[in-house]
């Protein structure tokens, strides 16, 4: 079954399988949220199966709350996982940590075929190794000797009751080749893996590429798509899938995350931008970062210039030669573009349910239903994000102060200001209708000869502080009569 072309026959008369399997030592990465969209697109668009498996076995760095995170954190996203027949799990999900019995039943028979080996050398031992490599500036690695032990050695060390990993025997120096989805013609030797590769710990503890390759095999997945920070891991998964006889899966390895900057992407050196769970507390739409990320290293085969689409309609054509090798740029601009467009999408009623759980003030108690409606309606698409809402708004609820470097518009304007003020007064304006306000705004404006920013920019800067925002016509209305005339009093000098 070792052979690439029976398993190429092989895999295409199976099902489509992917999967993600994400450890829980952290929180849930961009990176990985967007590997796990490609597995999705992947498989879907081969009417396949996309499966998710939790890789837990590091017990010291796993964390419950981490596993949580990510699981809430996928659920939000909307990426659902199916569920597996072959193998037991979790409404679904297959956590690596409750298949300790299978993982012994397969080192156990590699130790019978000799094709893993009990290796006894001790951490000084190794050390010494390593020292005497760095001497002779050779490459450090385990130098294989477990598998010349004699019997006599084997049966002395058990009698000293020494402790010993399982490594397993990848063979002499060979290249391990693969197609990758990504990258194409791959080709690692063996001597660059650093020697036969532990598969099991002093402690008992199966360690990633075996549990990975057990597990993957058992899960019957034919493509194994992830970070390319995986590509030495993949040729020893293979020599190890080689090994157990298992059939090879195919695998595509994706650029990863780095900032504008040129970093990778993590949490320790870029803090929560490189997480979920900024993006869903500070009120993105999930499809949005979904779209966000896939557009990342992906370019539409069919329309190249598509940018917008849901998960779902991008299954339909998902090419995965339209997946970049080049490293993708976090930008959050581009993130907020999207976030943009698709808050647009939304109904009146969508975005301030939206807004409510962001807001500070009461809206209710300023405004009519009809005036919430406006001003949501007016401020929508200034949002880059939910939690934005508090500073388009907070003008209505508290004192304003003019920046100075706007001061000048509004003393420039002081002849238009008491012009609107002397109007105001004489109760010519319905306050109760905001494109009337705007109308007689612009007729201001022909009297006097103004437009542009020498009509608008006093008057906003005036009512709201700022130079952007609203239509004047909707600012004069939220803020009522009073207010209006109150703040365009204290500009006048
Ligand atoms: N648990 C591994 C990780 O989070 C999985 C890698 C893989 O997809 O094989 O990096």
């Amino acid at each position: 079954m070792g052979d690439f072309v029976t398993n190429l026959v092989y895999n295409h008369l199976m099902t489509t399988v992917t999967r993600i399997a994400p450890s829980p030592t952290g929180n849930l990465h961009l990176g990985t949220v967007r590997t796990a969209l490609y597995n999705v697109l992947f498989s879907k668009n081969k009417n396949g199966k996309f499966f998710f498996r939790l890789e837990d076995t590091d017990r010291e760095r796993s964390k419950k709350e981490f596993e949580e995170e990510i699981i809430a954190g996928f659920k939000w996203l909307g990426i659902a996982w199916d569920t597996p027949e072959a193998i037991d799990h979790e409404n679904g999900m297959v956590r690596q940590s409750t298949r300790n019995s299978r993982h012994q039943e397969i080192i156990n028979l590699l130790l019978d075929k000799k094709i893993a080996y009990k290796c006894h050398a001790t951490t000084d031992e190794l050390e010494e190794l390593r020292k005497s490599q760095r001497a002779a500036k050779q490459p450090e690695g385990y130098d294989n000797r477990g598998r010349n032990y004699s019997q006599e050695q084997i049966s002395a060390f058990e009698a000293e009751n020494r402790k010993y990993v399982v490594r397993l025997n990848i063979g002499l120096d060979r290249d391990i080749k693969w197609d990758d989805l990504v990258r194409g013609s791959m080709s690692i030797n063996t001597k660059d893996l650093g020697g036969d590769p532990i598969i099991q710990k002093f402690n008992g503890q199966v360690l990633y590429n075996f549990a990975v390759v057990a597990d993957d095999n058992d899960m019957k997945v034919t493509h194994v798509i992830r970070g390319e920070d995986h590509l030495t891991n993949t040729a020893k998964q293979i020599a190890i899938c080689e090994a157990c006889s298992f059939n090879i899966p195919e695998f595509g390895h994706l650029p990863l995350i780095f900032t504008k900057d040129k970093q990778k992407l993590s949490k320790r050196k870029h803090g929560d931008i490189a997480g979920v769970d900024k993006y869903k507390n500070e009120g993105y739409l999930p499809e949005a970062l979904v779209n966000y990320l896939v557009a990342t290293s992906y370019t539409d085969q069919v329309d190249s210039q598509r940018e917008i689409y849901s998960l779902s309609e991008a299954f339909a054509s998902f090419d995965h030669k339209g997946i970049s090798k080049s490293p993708a740029i976090y930008d959050i601009q581009k993130l907020n573009w999207f976030n943009r467009e698709y808050i647009a999408k939304l109904s009146a009623q969508e975005v301030l349910d939206a807004c409510l759980k962001y807001l500070s003030f009461d809206l209710n108690s300023k405004f009519s239903q009809d005036q919430i409606a406006l001003l949501i309606e007016a401020v929508r698409g200034n949002l880059d994000k939910f939690s934005d809402i508090d500073n388009e708004v907070n003008y209505f609820f508290e004192r304003i102060t003019i920046p100075e470097n706007l001061q000048k518009f509004v003393d420039e304007g002081q002849d238009l200001l008491k012009n609107l003020v002397s109007n105001i007064k004489s109760d010519k304006y319905d306050f109760n209708n905001a494109s009337a306000l705007k109308e007689e705004i612009n007729k201001i404006g022909e009297e006097m000869s103004l437009s542009g920013k020498k009509l608008f920019f006093p008057i906003r800067i005036a009512l709201s502080s700022r130079s952007g925002g609203p239509d004047l016509g909707v600012i004069m209305n939220l803020l009522g009569k009073t207010e209006t005339l109150a703040r365009l009093d204290n500009s006048i000098k």
